[in-house]
């Protein structure tokens, strides 16, 4: 298919070449167009050319049906632009690249596939869309993995839990599925103690003396890009309450930043409530996790992408969570400086 594509293309630029010929000639002749009209985009097509620019070119032809699927086509000096008969979404491909406007705005990708890639909306529902606002920070800014992430456990785990980090590298796996996630005996870049909370200090400022867990993701040579993290865990917890903290904060230590208020998640500030990780927790992560988003993207940036994000207006429900959070990073940006330190309150 890529092939038939780039012959298309060819085949177009012969044509440019024949109505450059036959222009000197006769200045009526544009393929589809009315007798004196020249061949000009309007309206879906007039749109995309005042996004892509040079990219699309100029018009060789009216725009036509295609009588055999319906769509609407225009060829150009660079490529074609169509509308398909059922989505009517304007579209445009030099046989390789493509660009639609769609309900999420422009969207590009390359290959044989004609019609855009899902979108976020076509994939979560409204709910999650919206939730996934409240997991990266309030300043909006993406903080993810991009390599492989190598869990080592210190302290005094238990066998229990040493299984139940297993467990969770097992299940947090195919919702990241570009990042390797592995359980190392030394060497790791994601060091998880199961310790007494009194020595919590030893690791991280955790400002509340009574939090149970903590997470410290830092950066890596990107902006954005998480690199290696501490991960603390009260080891005189029981064990089913060891598990929920231990998840907890490795998703902190993911990249998901901020609480959640809904009863239903593991992300929520308190140590009640759930004790495993929601459906919607999951396709969270697996937003988060996605190609499409990338370390160090901002809100404008996501909202670009289908994904509403602005910056929340809540203020952190609780100073005695699960992991003694207080202020978070809220107020802290400062350029670059940030990125010393993503979550100095943990
Ligand atoms: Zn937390």
């Amino acid at each position: 298919m890529p092939k038939a594509a780039s012959i298309r293309v060819i085949g177009v630029v012969a044509a440019i070449v024949f109505f450059a010929l036959t222009a000197a000639t006769a200045s009526a002749a544009a393929p589809y167009c009315p007798p004196d009209q020249d061949p000009e985009f309007v309206l879906g097509f007039a749109f995309m050319k005042s996004q892509l620019g040079d990219v699309m070119g100029e018009p060789l032809e009216c725009e036509h049906p295609n009588p055999e699927n319906g769509d609407t086509l225009q060829q150009t000096t660079t490529g074609l632009a169509f509308y398909r008969k059922a989505t009517n979404t304007p579209t445009f491909t030099d046989g390789w690249n493509h660009w639609a406007w769609t309900a999420d705005g422009m969207v590009q990708w390359t290959g044989d596939a004609i019609e855009p890639p899902p979108s976020f909306r076509d994939q979560y529902d409204a709910a999650t869309i919206t939730e996934f606002r409240e997991m990266i920070s309030d300043l909006g800014i993406i903080a993810k993995w991009q390599g492989p992430i190598l869990l080592e456990v210190r302290g005094s785990p238990t066998a229990a839990d040493i299984a139940e980090v297993d467990e969770l590298i097992h299940e947090i796996g195919p919702l990241i599925t570009r990042v390797a996630i592995s359980r190392v005996q030394a060497g790791g870049n994601m060091a998880i103690y199961f310790i007494p909370r009194w020595q919590f200090s030893d690791y991280l400022d955790v400002v509340n003396p009574r939090a149970v867990g903590a997470a410290h993701p830092s950066w890596g040579l990107a902006f954005g890009e998480i690199g290696s993290a501490i991960v603390l865990v009260d080891y005189r917890l029981s064990l089913a309450a060891r598990s929920k903290v231990l998840k907890h904060e490795v998703l902190h230590a993911l990249g998901w930043i901020e609480h959640s208020l809904r009863p239903d998640s593991i992300m929520t500030p308190w140590l009640e409530g759930a004790i495993d990780w929601s459906p919607t927790d999951i396709n969270l992560i697996r937003i988060l996790y996605d190609d499409r988003i990338t370390p160090g993207m901002t809100a404008a940036d996501l909202t670009a992408i289908g994904l509403w994000v602005q910056s929340s207006l809540r203020t952190v429900a609780a100073t005695t969570g699960i992991d003694g959070r207080v202020a978070a990073i809220r107020g802290t940006f400062a350029g670059t400086d940030w990125a010393i330190s993503l979550a100095p309150a943990h």
